[in-house]
Formats: structure tokens, sequence, C-alpha cells
């Protein structure tokens, strides 16, 4: 029997992943996966809040984010990797818990309200609006206490705390009430400049990206708008590059030589996003080594998911039996 803490936290299966999510969260995971006894989760019910006609695109991008798991090396022995929709208690115990979540709570969560002002209103569905009761359901079902995630989550955590706590008052104790934990770099900007980093924005340098096209993407980086000369002094807060090699590049002494540099205005910025990319490239070579190296092993990739989504199942039935005992419901009137 395992007596470790539990992880909760996943990504929606609608492309593959970015560095966003990597200093974001994957990092965190990485690193508490030998701590924690960690469910990380492929929400493909919760992709269908936006994607419902790119079935294929979202059954693609389960295989897609299992590669990126695996070459950044997730452990699927340790870990549980779950396919949501394999374990459909995660339906039941959403629409179970969209009972006790009053409506004004979800109107008020920022995330979701800044989401559905970029929908069009035949696109805001019903689905789409619960989404964040979707996410408390994944978070209760194992029982996690810790969900490390980007920034933008953070509303939902906080939601999944108070839900938890009225769940447990009203019914009885089941569910700890989750602590949320943000990585390094809590919402990495997007190559344009925009706030995210985003697969739904298109601003993204991909763990799978070649060298080709990332050197290509930093080339065409957004960098300090006032710098019109390389010789003008630059402005290093706020410049997408700089954040970029701060995040990613390992040789500090040069981050430090080029920001003194571009201040004074004495480096241009074809040198910066050249070291840049270099810096990336060499990130990202090991990553791609082993996701080839799990291309070519198909079979270990379908059998990390069906292993861990049984796992999962497990857990979260046992959970649901609980629920529904907590509740009286499921039960005989007598
Ligand atoms: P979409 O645009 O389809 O919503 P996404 O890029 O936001 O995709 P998600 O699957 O929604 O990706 O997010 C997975 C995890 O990665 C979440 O914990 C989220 O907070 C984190 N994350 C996503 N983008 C960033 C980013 N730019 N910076 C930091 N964390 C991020
Ligand atoms: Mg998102």
């Amino acid at each position: 029997m395992t007596t470790r803490k539990r992880i909760l936290t996943g990504v929606r299966p609608t492309g593959p992943l970015h560095l966003g999510h990597y200093v974001g969260a994957l990092e965190n995971w990485l690193r508490l996966q030998n701590d924690y006894e960690c469910f990380f989760l492929i929400a493909d019910y919760q992709a269908l809040s936006d994607h419902i006609e790119e079935i294929d695109r979202i059954r693609q991008s389960v295989i897609e984010v299992t590669l990126d798991w695996l070459a950044i090396g997730l452990d699927p022995q340790k870990n549980a990797f779950v396919i949501q929709s394999y374990v459909p208690e995660h339906a039941e115990l959403t629409m179970l818990l969209s009972f006790i979540t009053p409506l004004g709570r979800l109107q008020r969560n920022p995330t979701l309200k800044s989401e559905m002002e970029k929908l069009r209103e035949t696109d805001l569905t019903v689905g789409f609006f619960n989404y964040p009761v979707s996410q408390i359901a994944d978070i209760l079902l194992p029982k996690a206490h810790l969900v490390p995630v980007g920034e933008d989550q953070l509303p939902h955590i906080e939601m999944t705390r108070d839900i938890a706590g009225k769940f447990n008052r009203t019914y009885g104790n089941v569910f700890p009430e989750p602590q949320a934990m943000v990585g390094r770099v809590g919402r990495l900007v997007g190559t344009d400049g925009q706030a995210k980093m985003s697969k739904s924005l298109g601003n993204c340098i991909y763990l799978g990206d070649d060298e080709a096209s990332v050197t290509k993407r930093v080339m065409s980086m957004y960098t300090d708008p006032t710098r019109l000369r390389a010789t003008d002094p630059g402005h290093v807060e706020g410049n997408p590059v700089f954040m970029y090699h701060d995040a990613f590049n390992k040789n500090l002494d040069e981050v430090k030589d080029l920001k003194e540099r571009y201040v004074v205005g004495r480096v241009g910025d074809v040198e910066v996003k050249k070291k840049l990319a270099k810096a990336l490239n060499d990130f990202l070579g090991p990553i791609h080594e082993r996701r080839e190296h799990y291309k070519k092993h198909m079979d270990d990739v379908h059998a990390a998911l069906l292993d861990g989504t049984r796992r999962a199942k497990k857990v979260a039935e046992q959970t649901m039996q609980e629920v529904r005992d907590a509740m009286r419901i499921s039960k005989s009137p007598a």
C-alpha cells in the first residue's frame, strides 16, 4: 500500500505541449513525481468544451501529449497517465458537484470570464461554462492534496477548495482541500508578446518543434517595441526574448552579458535571438531524442496509458462509492 500523498493535474489534448506548459507546470511534475502518487490526466472530455467538431484532433493529441510526457521524463510506472473519458466517474462526479456549485461562483471566476469573452455567443455552450466544475471533479476524484498548474488555473483550484469544503460540511468528510502549486514561470508570454503562450492563440514553441522551426520562431519574436536601432538603449523588463532567456538559457553569464549590452545599445536583436535559439535547441535536444525513441516503441506508449487509466479507474470507483454513501444515493430507500 502506498502512503504517498496524491497529485492530480493534467492537460487538455487539444495539441502538443509547449514551452509554457514546461515552465508553468511540467517542471514541477517532474520534480514531485517521486514524492507523490501522481495522476496525470489527459482531459479529453474537457477538450470537447471548445473543440466539439475536432474529435480526430483530440484523439491524435492524446498520443502527442503522452509522447511529450514520456519525452520529458515522466515515469508511467510510478505514476498514472489517465485518459479522462475511460473513467466515466469523472462525468458522474461533475454532475453531482454541479448541484452544490453556486452559479454566481462560476460567473465571477476570472479565468472562465476571460475565456468566455473570446468565444462567439454560439460557441459558448453550457458544457464550456461548466468546465471548471468538471475540473473540480477531476481533482477530487483521486482525492488529490496538491495540484501543480500554471497561474491561470488558480481561480479553479480556489473553487475546488470551496466546493470540497461545502461537500464535506453537507454530507460528511470525503475530500481533502487541495493546495495549488504554480511553476517557476506562472504564465509564459507568447512568441508574439501576448500575455500567455497558448495553443489556441498560435503563439507557441512546441516541445517537439525541430531546430529549424524553433530558430525561425525565435527570429520573428517580439522584442522591445521602443527600440528601432541596435545602438538605441533597450528594455530588458517585459521583453519576451529576455523572459525566455531567463526561463531557458542555462548560461547565466551569457544572459547577464546580453542584458548589460542591451540596455546601453551595444547588442542587436539578431545576436540576442540567435543565442536564445541555441539555448532553446540545446534544451529541447534530449527531449527530442527520447521522443524519437518512444515513437519507435508505440506499444510502450499505449501500455502506459492503459495501465495508468486502469489504476485511476479503481481509485475513482472507490471514491464514487464513498460519495454515494455520504449522499445516501444509489441505496435502497429502506
Ligand atoms: P488551450 O489554449 O487549448 O487552453 P493551453 O496551452 O492553455 O491550451 P492547457 O492544456 O489548458 O493548455 O493547460 C495545461 C497546463 O499548462 C495548465 O496547468 C496551465 O496552467 C499550464 N499552462 C498553459 N499555458 C501556460 C503558459 N503559457 N505559461 C504557464 N503555464 C501554462
Ligand atoms: Mg488552457
